[in-house]
């Protein structure tokens, strides 16, 4: 009789259950971790409202996940007791993306078809233990707490976002939207040197990213221009990247104007309903104004984030730390409002 693990499994729209399945045990060529932290992101949150379609049910989810190596293979160099982040998408190795390093777009990503005792398994950190292939496996330092180290996986995220900007010291930049992945853009704006402009009409979020955060100014939208905003901190140039976290299509619209020659317009957030965005050709083309889209990370976005961890204070962004049996209650809640950020999962 093998020994037991707890579970959070969704079953359908606002139905997530509690159950005892049977623990994995430790198996050749693979690492076993016991998870100690795992974030909630919107992707979560909308399996549970049934907004995320197309999800294989039973499954079990939780994709920013930190734990402790219990068993692995001798040559990944990881050793019981190891704190590890894990990155737990599929990424085949062999298709056109993957080969190019642009494995964030791999043509199989999510479809390893795994399962667990005939539940599905979309990263699984809404379980006490995980099998994983050590590819998934980024050793994490000690000095990280276990929720922090939960968020390699969003700070990769944003870390792909730089990366298609050329930003760096002295330089300002906006960002569109302060719920969590607004406010990582700003943490990381801070990090190399820029000013930082937050947009949002929720006064708490406003308050949290200026006071907590260290941005520059923060604008509502609603009674405020941030074009004007945009301008007022660069003598009227306009910044050199926005970054838009809110999946609106005006947003998109305002980040176009309030972005200065040579700057970059970053479309974070994905838009649903799905929205169309007028642009002002000229625009573009008198300014040499870069529009870019950003989708997840790649396994090096996330080895980076691994090594940032240690250097950042990303405790603000960690709102609440709840049990595994809190998790419906926490998903029954809605998307969280105000100045909350991320809620962590911790297991013990
Ligand atoms: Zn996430
Ligand atoms: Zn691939």
């Amino acid at each position: 009789m093998n020994a037991s693990m707890r579970t959070a499994t969704f079953y359908g729209a606002e139905d997530i259950r509690l159950e005892e399945l049977t623990r994995p045990e430790p198996e050749p060529g693979k690492v076993l971790v016991k998870v100690t932290s795992t974030g909630i992101c919107t992707f979560e949150r909308r399996i549970f409202s049934g907004a995320q379609k197309h999800i294989p049910m039973p499954v079990i989810a939780g994709h920013e996940v930190a734990g402790r190596v219990v068993a692995a293979p001798a040559d990944t160099g990881l050793t019981e007791g190891d704190k590890v982040a894990l990155d737990l998408v599929y990424r085949c190795g062999r298709c056109y993306y993957c080969v190019r390093g642009m494995d964030n777009q791999c043509v199989r990503l999510f479809k390893e078809g795994l399962t667990w005792e005939g539940r599905h398994l979309m990263g699984g950190g809404f379980g006490e233990y995980v099998s994983v292939d050590p590819a998934k496996v980024f050793k994490v330092d000690e000095s990280v707490p276990d929720h922090i180290a939960a968020l390699a996986e969003p700070v990769g995220c944003v870390l792909h976002s730089f990366g298609k900007t050329t930003v760096g010291l002295g330089d300002t930049v906006a960002v569109i939207g302060a719920g969590t992945m607004g406010s990582l853009h700003v943490v990381l704006a801070k990090l190399q040197g820029c000013k930082v402009l937050v947009s949002d009409p929720d006064a708490e979020r406003r308050a949290f990213a200026v006071e907590r955060l260290g941005a520059t100014a923060a604008v509502d939208p609603t009674t405020h221009d941030p074009v004007a905003a945009a301008k007022e901190l660069t003598a009227g140039r306009g910044v050199n990247a926005v970054f838009v976290t809110a999946g609106v299509g005006a947003a998109a619209e305002q980040a176009i104007e309030m972005t200065g020659k040579y700057g970059s317009v970053v479309l974070y957030a994905a838009s649903y309903p799905p929205a169309k965005v007028a642009v002002d050709w000229n625009r573009i083309h008198y300014n040499e104004i870069r529009i870019d889209g950003t989708e997840s990370r790649t396994r090096d976005d996330v080895r980076r984030a691994v090594q940032l961890l240690p250097g950042i204070d990303l405790e603000p962004l960690v709102s609440r730390r709840i049990g595994l049996d809190d998790l419906p209650t926490e998903l029954a809640l809605g998307v969280p409002r105000g100045a909350t950020q991320r809620v962590v999962v911790t297991m013990a």
